[in-house]
């Protein structure tokens, strides 16, 4: 008998969900908020300049080919390994580092500040790729459906690793190295992640293995957003219908516990025999299913990520000292850190990235041109509402960035847009801008993270960035993956 999915968000969770559930002879519709697809993983056009909107580069790309192989689909996109993996400035020191994946070349970068590099790195990324083998498969990519199989899985972690649930990113650092401009880079990966190396478990130190050692990082010929249009495109030859400007707004349930249909703005009802909600997992159950566990008030004692302050510049010129991944430090690393997330954030001396797009691919600007993506974390929306002043902060950037790098782009910019957290917001109804979604402290990861299968209404799952296992784009992967095994568990494969 044919059943009808609705999945509500066209993020590449809700992407890789529809792939697989296709897959599996269900009749898939997508409705999604924004006006076209793809979510934080979208694309920005402007005056000949094409920048990815968020995401630039990723780790784990296995997963992407688990993907495609599950669903038996040929490529339809190409990787591009990054290696050097990214460039550091610091603003006072003017020093500069490429950290490259092979120790050898990366210990050359480091050997000055921190003479005994290569084999303290060995140490610190030997407990890393452990601690990552050991609790991929136990305890990442996998669904517990009740707290005894999560505390069942824990136990066979084993406890070797036990201490970096109680250490910091930044202590575990610390037992490694002694030169704070090797252990700030060495953390920024914690940054990637929403938070900070001083308040991120040391268990995420495995980061650094998959960054360094595993797979490394890899962006995609032409632009990420080809990832999208290669899914939506296989979508659509499938018959997945798209409907884009469609924000989900209220719902209705019939007298099993079921959900009957949602509404969106226009009262329009979408009905489906099962519903995948692609939304943010926490701020969705709140906003449209008014569950008393998740209420604003309850919400903002919760821990979110990083908000996002974004720039896109099409510069004329060529920046040929930077590569295209960038990061730019100052000199009070711990002060800044603690202070990045909270009300007291100050916008005159920022750290930021730098993505330049048009490095590797020459459709991103004209010839004599280069794209420039500024990304510059800064509180959420609870702590700093107004974002009236963002010209101002902006600018203060890209004055920065002159002063670090020499090029004088001001005079040069064809084209700039710039998004602040409470664009973010509305845009994707991040939950008060929050970049990546809910933190990935210990309360807030494995069991104690919102379920992928409602508490409430049997045919209501959930895929994304603040359901497990977290966020960033491997793990949207691996949460469509889990998401699609608990449908399957419940209501059983269709092809
Ligand atoms: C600035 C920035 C930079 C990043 N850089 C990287 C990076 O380099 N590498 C990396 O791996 N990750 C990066 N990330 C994280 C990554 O983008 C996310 O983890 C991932 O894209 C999340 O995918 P998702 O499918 O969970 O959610 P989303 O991409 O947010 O998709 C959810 C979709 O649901 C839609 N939606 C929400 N509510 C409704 C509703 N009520 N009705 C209809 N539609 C709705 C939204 O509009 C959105 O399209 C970055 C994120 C940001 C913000």
């Amino acid at each position: 008998m044919e059943k009808k999915i609705l999945i509500v968000g066209t993020g590449l969770a809700g992407l890789s969900s529809a792939v697989r559930l296709v897959n599996q002879g269900y009749k898939v519709e997508m409705v999604e908020k924004y006006h076209q697809p793809g979510g934080r993983l979208n694309q920005l056009k402007a005056s000949g300049y094409t920048f990815d909107l968020a995401p630039t580069f990723f780790s784990m790309s296995y997963e992407f080919n688990e993907l495609l192989r599950d669903c038996n689909i040929k490529p339809l996109f190409e990787f591009q390994e990054l290696n050097p993996l990214y460039h550091v400035f610091f603003r006072d020191t003017k020093k500069q580092y490429q950290l490259f994946r092979e120790p050898e070349k990366l210990a050359e970068q480091f050997n000055e500040i921190e003479p005994n590099f290569e084999q303290n790195f060995k140490n610190y990324i030997e407990g890393a790729g452990e601690l990552f083998h050991d609790t991929i498969d136990r305890i990442v990519k996998r669904n517990f459906n009740n707290f005894y199989s999560y505390v069942w899985a824990m136990m066979h972690v084993p406890p070797k690793h036990l201490p970096k649930l109680f250490r910091t990113f930044w202590q575990e650092l610390e037992k490694h190295f002694t030169s704070n401009e090797v252990k700030e880079i060495l953390s920024l990966v914690a940054f990637f992640l929403g938070g900070t190396p001083f308040n991120t478990p040391a268990i995420y130190t495995l980061l650094s293995y998959t960054e360094f050692i595993h797979d490394g990082y890899h962006n995609v010929k032409g632009g990420m957003y080809n990832i999208v249009e290669g899914l939506v495109n296989y979508l659509t030859e499938k018959g997945v219908a798209f409907h884009y400007n469609t924000e989900i707004v209220g719902y209705h349930t019939n007298k099993n516990q079921q959900l009957e249909y949602l509404t969106d703005t226009q009262e329009k009802k979408w009905l489906a025999d099962l519903f995948v909600i692609n939304s943010d997992a926490a701020h969705f159950r709140g906003s449209v299913f008014q569950r008393t566990a998740f209420t604003e008030p309850k919400l903002d004692k919760m821990q979110w990520t990083m908000a996002p302050f974004t720039i896109y510049v099409g510069v004329e010129g060529k920046l040929d000292k930077l590569g295209q991944h960038n990061y730019f430090l100052g000199n009070n690393f711990k002060e800044y850190a603690n202070k990045v997330y909270t009300e007291n954030f100050e916008t005159d001396k920022p750290y930021y990235y730098v993505n330049i797009p048009s490095k590797n691919n020459t459709d991103a600007a004209p010839a004599d041109g280069e794209a420039l993506f500024f990304l510059c974390p800064v509180p959420d929306l609870r702590m700093r509402p107004d974002w009236s002043n963002k010209e101002q902060f902006a600018d203060a950037i890209i004055n920065d960035f002159e002063e670090i790098t020499g090029y004088q782009i001001k005079s040069k910019i064809r084209t700039l847009t710039i998004i602040a957290p409470d664009q973010w917001e509305t845009s994707f109804n991040l939950y008060k801008g929050s970049g990546l979604g809910l933190g990935h402290s210990l309360k807030q990861i494995a069991w104690f993270r919102p379920k992928n299968h409602d508490e409430k209404f049997a045919n209501v799952f959930y895929t994304g960035a603040s359901t497990i296992p977290g966020t960033g784009l491997p793990m949207a992967m691996i949460s469509a993956k889990l998401t699609v095994e608990q449908i399957l568990k419940n209501y059983g494969s269709l092809s």
